[in-house]
């Protein structure tokens, strides 16, 4: 069944868009205990009934996630209320780059400075990781996506919790069918075991291609953690470099398929 763009903000209940408007008081259709107050209570207008924004969970809204566009996709994650981070964040860090590109870069979480801006990795991390991706020939923006498994920062920086994660997960996952990447790099230990499903530790994922819903993955560490850990770049060259044969063999093998 293929749902318009209509019937998912409707299933989302974004749909009808509510509007303030001045309301003319009327005889209420059930009568109202009047409050039993001594001082004359001001009359108010009732608060229109404005839509929840807060997509109810379970099935249902899984579902809509995976048949939305990727407009639609943009307008839900910045309005998705469904965990507490929604309460704390700026704004929603839905992803950056080439919504076409042949290589998804999965971090963590947006951190302070992602929340500000509204772009993930824009920090001291960020900066790393985008000589990475020079590194391999590659910048931000052409022929990679950048995104993180959570759209919203969790506060302090804390480890992002089970909760965020099951509300987050559509929204990573229909990013990945739309943007068909031909590989995925998931950056650190919770990218790995988020797009994964394993409590397995970098360092026995590393070297080995993976799989998310079809789609070859590469585990290295995050750039973070390896802003603090020196030594440990040299690891991650050669998960880039795994990471470069690995597209190359992809590519021919979509030029002269079986
Ligand atoms: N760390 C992440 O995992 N993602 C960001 O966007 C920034 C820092």
């Amino acid at each position: 069944m293929s749902l318009t763009r209509e019937d998912m903000l409707r299933e989302l209940e974004l749909l009808p868009v509510w509007q303030r408007r001045e309301v003319v008081q009327a005889e209420p259709a059930i009568p109202v205990m009047a409050p039993a107050a001594t001082e004359p209570v001001a009359m108010q207008a009732p608060e229109p009934d404005l839509p929840p924004l807060t997509v109810s969970l379970g099935q249902g809204r899984r579902e809509a996630i995976m048949q939305m566009d990727w407009q639609t996709l943009q307008e839900c994650v910045a309005n998705c209320e469904a965990c507490n981070l929604s309460k704390t964040r700026t704004q929603t860090v839905f992803g950056v780059g080439d919504p076409n590109a042949e290589w998804l870069i999965v971090g963590e979480a947006p951190g302070a400075e992602e929340d500000r801006k509204g772009e993930p990795f824009v920090g001291q991390a960020g900066k790393l990781l985008d000589n990475m991706l020079a590194a391999i020939k590659l910048k931000r923006g052409q022929n990679v996506y950048i995104a993180n498994v959570l759209k919203c920062r969790p506060p302090e920086n804390r480890d992002p919790q089970g909760e965020e994660v099951m509300q987050c997960d559509p929204f990573l996952k229909r990013q990945v069918e739309l943007i068909k990447p031909k590989l995925i790099i998931a950056l650190g230990k919770f990218a790995a075991q988020s797009l994964l499903n394993s409590d397995s530790t970098i360092a026995s994922m590393r070297g080995k291609l993976h799989d998310y819903h079809g789609v070859p993955v590469i585990v290295t560490y995050h750039p973070a953690y390896l802003l603090r850990n020196l030594p440990d770049k040299a690891k991650a060259w050669e998960d880039l470099c795994f990471a470069v044969k690995t597209m190359q063999a992809l590519q021919s093998e979509q030029a002269s398929p079986i």
